[in-house]
């Protein structure tokens, strides 16, 4: 595995501890707060990022893991938005090669003209994205849809249409920002969590956290504060000012997992209109099948959202109808559901309504909110959350740098995690030593702090099976203990 040098908690803390004003500091470890940290590092500026859990443990390694234009969003007419996304998918799939890949889906079509609707639909998806298309959108006659997704329903099948995206480890992403972000110069740092912003002259004058490894007291100054805590970001605002209006409402967005054996193949199926209105994915993952998402409004955020007894059985329903051999509750191996922090002044709006835009606010002069987007266009949010604290004289206006930067992504650490991963779902002998390798590895190199870190995060088992991923915790707790 790699040779690149470990990251150091004890050295990050000490870094945190110096008496000094940093240029940043971002509050928040997932793709909204790394993307923030790595572009403000590579511009040049003093960063520290500090996260409450582990690094992507909220809402981004909870996704439907699609680098993607979004073909719901073009539904809505949002043609920037999806223009945006393409243009970012193209970026990542060159700088994060070993993480993000193109992905086929195939939308198979059972009703006269579906075909040729969702083929102008697609279409125009794929012209959206001009030279950074990834591949054609084409027809499928019935037994080319069949031979695309073997394990589709062929009862009333017409064919199908075969369109192009990415797919991404989400997880694994942000440990890639997150290396990236340390090699070239930020502290980025996780299980430290933000409880008291100090307010000076009306302006943010110190963020106040906790090393909840040790319950040691830290405290921050920086010229600007990047609130990039999703579905936090309301209670984080309230430290600053308790009566503080939320702009963010809250929906939750499940997935079930399934044995690969019922849609087997590499492609993806596209179901582009459930019984609720929505778009459902079926995707290859991790040899399984994941299923999702659902979009169900929830008042609160929580840090372990799980999806409700309905929202699998409604997957499991409209998979039924596009599956030969239909799934039951039995077939369920992991469920995973993640929070989407949605931005919305008018909090009574349908959620699967509201724009996945993102928005930001800036309050308290040097608090700097960013919510809302998604994994795809982390970077472009971040070039944007800097412009703005750029366009108000918080921060020197540097050139962005991110464009055209490689991410860590180690092509020996991801085959590794990935045998190790697939070695111990497959219960073979060597699985258990595999995955107590990579804990210690994961340990000394990517921050793994605790037997959940490695299990759901560094490797993906816990989102993939559930039994193995309960019976693997105490070997890697052993492992993460080890000298
Ligand atoms: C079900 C679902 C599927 C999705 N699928 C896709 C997809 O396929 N493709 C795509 O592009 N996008 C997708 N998205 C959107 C994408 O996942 C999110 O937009 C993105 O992950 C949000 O990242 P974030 O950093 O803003 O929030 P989070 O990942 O939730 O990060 C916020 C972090 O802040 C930390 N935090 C909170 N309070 C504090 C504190 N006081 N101190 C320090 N840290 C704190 C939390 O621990 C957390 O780690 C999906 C979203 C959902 C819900």
């Amino acid at each position: 595995m790699s040779s690149a040098a470990g990251i150091e908690r004890k050295q990050l803390l000490a870094q945190l501890r110096e008496p000094i004003v940093w240029d940043v500091v971002v509050i928040g470890g997932g793709a909204t707060g790394l993307g923030i940290a790595l572009d403000a590092a590579a511009r040049g500026f003093r960063t520290a990022l500090i996260e409450a859990r582990d690094f992507a443990s909220g809402t981004s390694s909870r996704s439907t893991k699609l680098i993607h234009g979004g073909v719901r969003y073009l539904a809505q007419g949002n043609v920037k938005l999806v223009r945006e996304a393409l243009s970012e998918r193209a970026l990542l799939l060159s700088n994060a090669p070993g993480l993000v890949r193109p992905l086929k889906f195939v939308v198979p079509c059972y009703r006269p003209l579906e075909r040729e609707f969702m083929r102008v639909g697609l279409g125009i998806y794929d012209a959206l994205a001009g030279k950074r298309g990834v591949g054609d959108t084409h027809w499928l006659s019935r037994s080319e849809t069949i031979a695309q997704l073997p394990g589709v329903k062929t009862d009333g099948l017409m064919g199908g249409v075969a369109y192009w995206d990415a797919q991404f480890d989400d997880a694994r992403l942000a440990i890639a920002l997150m290396r990236t972000a340390v090699r070239i110069g930020a502290v980025a740092i996780n299980y430290v969590e933000v409880d008291r912003l100090e307010l000076t002259g009306g302006r943010v004058s110190a963020t106040v956290a906790r090393d909840t490894q040790t319950g040691e007291r830290l405290e921050l100054h920086a010229k600007v504060v990047f609130n990039a805590t999703g579905v936090w970001a309301d209670d984080l605002r309230r430290l600053a000012d308790s009566s503080a209006a939320a702009l963010t409402t809250i929906s939750r967005g499940s997935h079930i997992v399934l044995s690969g054996s019922f849609l087997p193949g590499t492609t993806g199926m596209m179901i582009p209109r459930t019984l609720d209105g929505r778009v459902l994915f079926a995707i290859p993952w991790h040899s399984r099948l994941m299923l999702g998402t659902t979009d169900i409004a929830v008042n609160r955020a929580s840090w372990e959202p799980d999806a409700s007894e309905v929202e699998i059985e409604f997957i499991l329903d409209t998979a039924r109808s596009y599956l030969q051999s239909p799934p039951c509750t039995g077939d369920v191996l992991a469920t995973f559901a993640g929070l989407r922090p949605l931005f919305s002044p008018r909090a009574a709006q349908a959620t699967k309504a509201i724009s996945r835009e993102h928005a930001i606010v800036i309050e308290h002069q040097n608090l700097v909110t960013v919510v809302g987007g998604k994994w795809t266009t982390y970077r472009k949010m971040a070039l944007d959350a800097l412009a703005q604290a750029a366009a108000i004289g918080l921060l020197h206006e540097r050139p962005c740098t991110t464009a055209e930067m490689k991410l860590d992504v180690d092509p020996s650490v991801e085959a590794a995690c990935r045998a190790a991963e697939a070695a111990a779902l497959a219960e073979l002998d060597e699985g258990e030593r595999q995955v107590a390798a990579f804990a210690g590895f994961a340990a000394r190199h990517e921050q793994a702090m605790r037997a959940e870190d490695v299990v759901a995060r560094r490797l993906r088992v816990a989102s993939l099976d559930r039994a193995a991923a309960a019976r693997l915790k105490p070997i890697v707790e052993a492992a993460l203990l080890a000298p």
